[in-house]
């Protein structure tokens, strides 16, 4: 059963102080399943009032009682996957095996940064006189201000409250209204593993309400956001103003290039499998794929074999493997891109479609002849389309793979190690895969550069976005 939503203020599930909530559709059916609590001013100063208190409390603890507190709740979250995963199915779409992925990948997530949290080193600097002792030590930021897409509910959450809490911070998080439910049992965990009350806040509500008055005030330190990169650039502004480390995670349009030396046969499988996940709501999903000549036919025959293998379906259903879009907005988004495409005379070689009228279903979409002044070659698709480009030489194709003012993913493959070392270093890209799909586990750095964005949410790097260091030299006496 899907349940009401409430808001997590001061160690209390509660609802909204004015009773105010938003419907939760399920994205499979266009039935409201659920509702959530939209917060009100009032809940913010609640919210902001206790991250106080709970930075008070966390900061104090040692990195041992928090990584003892962070792996029980891992234990929680695998203990409880697949009671979760239904519920994120139902309010996102993604097929059940899918969400349980996310559900079990969060809690590898929260073990890695469990982990970290011991391992915050600061470092003793040599002095210039004997008697003298340089430190640098790692100080947690203080509260954070975090606000996360619908596309992973869990996993969005996972990474920012994670780093955080190891880093000995204290988090508001604004969840996505869309999918409530899921991260909510995330907090959940944390919650029952016994993280203090004030320690962490979960609200919902109107985003640009929240984020306006969270990110200025000023027992906020730190801002982390995950959506678009127009809403980042905003968000990144407020903060700068305000004088707030932040992390941006947003928008890409991966390169995937396919040189005519690669195991053409295992790119396209890979490719397409990726291109598919998630209906390809994912920021690092493969969107350009750049085919050299020699190769294109048959890479193209064989990924437009592997759309059209795709099970398209309700996620709760067994053998789909692509749900519906997420939400009513992806439709005329997708639509929008393949009838500018039409126009300019795209040719679609499978897929293109809405699916039936209920349901935001959308046909696995591969399309060829494309122009680099249509739209799709230029807007994050952020559904299940693909777009083949033939590509003739190296420096064509990293011309295009850097076109776009986007580095945030990219994919090659290539049976030259001289090539792969060529591309890896060519191309504007905060995270590059060769060969095989190796993105966005735990221990690897994840984010972008340029309008991408900037700052790592994975990796040994993710947990110093939450740390400053504190230099203190001392004489001894
Ligand atoms: P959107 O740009 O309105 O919102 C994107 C996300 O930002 C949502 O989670 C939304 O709640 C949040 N948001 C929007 N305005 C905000 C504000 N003023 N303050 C705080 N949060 C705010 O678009 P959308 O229709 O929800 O999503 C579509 C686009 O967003 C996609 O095309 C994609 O580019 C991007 N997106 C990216 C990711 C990612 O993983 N990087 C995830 C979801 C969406």
């Amino acid at each position: 059963m899907y349940p009401d939503v409430q808001l997590f203020i001061d160690g209390t599930w509660r609802d909204a102080e004015d009773g105010r909530r938003i419907p939760v559709l399920n994205p499979a059916t266009e039935e409201e399943i659920g509702t959530v609590a939209h917060a009100s001013r009032a809940d913010l100063d609640q919210a902001l009032a206790a991250t106080v208190r709970g930075f008070s409390t966390w900061s104090r603890t040692s990195a041992y009682e928090r990584a003892k507190i962070m792996r029980k709740a891992a234990d929680l979250l695998r203990a409880r996957a697949a009671a979760i995963a239904p519920l994120l199915t139902q309010e996102q779409g993604k097929p059940l095996a899918e969400a349980l992925m996310e559900t079990n990948a969060a809690a590898d997530v929260i073990d890695w940064f469990a982990e970290e949290a011991r391992r915050a080193y600061g470092r003793v600097i040599p002095a210039r006189a004997t008697g003298i002792y340089q430190l640098v030590v790692k100080e947690p930021v203080g509260p954070v201000a975090a606000f996360t897409p619908w596309n992973f509910p869990i996993n969005q959450v996972v990474r920012k409250l994670s780093a955080a809490l190891a880093a000995g911070c204290s988090i508001i998080v604004k969840a996505p209204e869309e999918t409530p439910a899921s991260p909510a049992e995330l907090i959940r965990a944390f919650v029952d593993a016994g993280v203090p009350a004030g320690v962490i806040a979960l609200v919902y509500g109107t985003p640009a309400e929240i984020s306006e008055y969270l990110i200025p005030h000023p027992a906020i330190r730190k801002v982390t956001f995950t959506g678009s990169t127009p809403v980042g650039k905003q968000l990144a502004a407020l903060a700068g103003a305000h004088m707030k480390r932040v992390t941006m995670e947003l928008g890409g349009h991966a390169p995937a290039i396919v040189f005519d030396d690669a195991d053409v046969e295992l790119a396209a499988a890979q490719l397409a499998g990726s291109k598919f996940r998630n209906a390809g709501q994912v920021c690092v999903s493969p969107t350009r794929f750049l085919v050299q000549e020699k190769v294109f036919d048959q890479f193209v025959d064989r990924f437009v074999a592997a759309a059209r293998a795709v099970k398209v379906g309700n996620g709760l259903e067994g053998g789909t493997t692509m749900g519906p879009l997420a939400n009513a907005r992806r439709i005329p988004a997708m639509e929008a891109l393949l009838a500018d495409g039409r126009k300019q005379g795209a040719e679609i070689r499978t897929g293109g479609s809405r699916i039936g009228n209920k349901g935001y279903f959308f046909e696995p979409t591969v399309v060829t002849g494309v122009d680099r002044s249509m739209r799709m070659m230029n807007e994050e698709p952020f559904g299940p389309l693909a777009m083949m480009v033939p590509f003739s030489d190296f420096d064509e194709v990293v011309t295009e793979a850097n076109r776009l003012s986007y580095g945030l993913a990219s994919y090659a493959y290539t049976r030259s190690a001289k090539t792969a070392n060529a591309i890896a270093a060519s191309v504007e890209t905060g995270m590059m895969t060769i060969n095989h799909l190796g993105l966005a586990l735990p221990e690897v750095p994840f984010g972008g550069v340029k309008d991408s964005g900037y700052g790592s949410e994975g990796g040994a790097e993710a947990i110093e976005a939450y740390l400053n260091p504190k230099f203190v030299s001392q004489a001894g006496l």
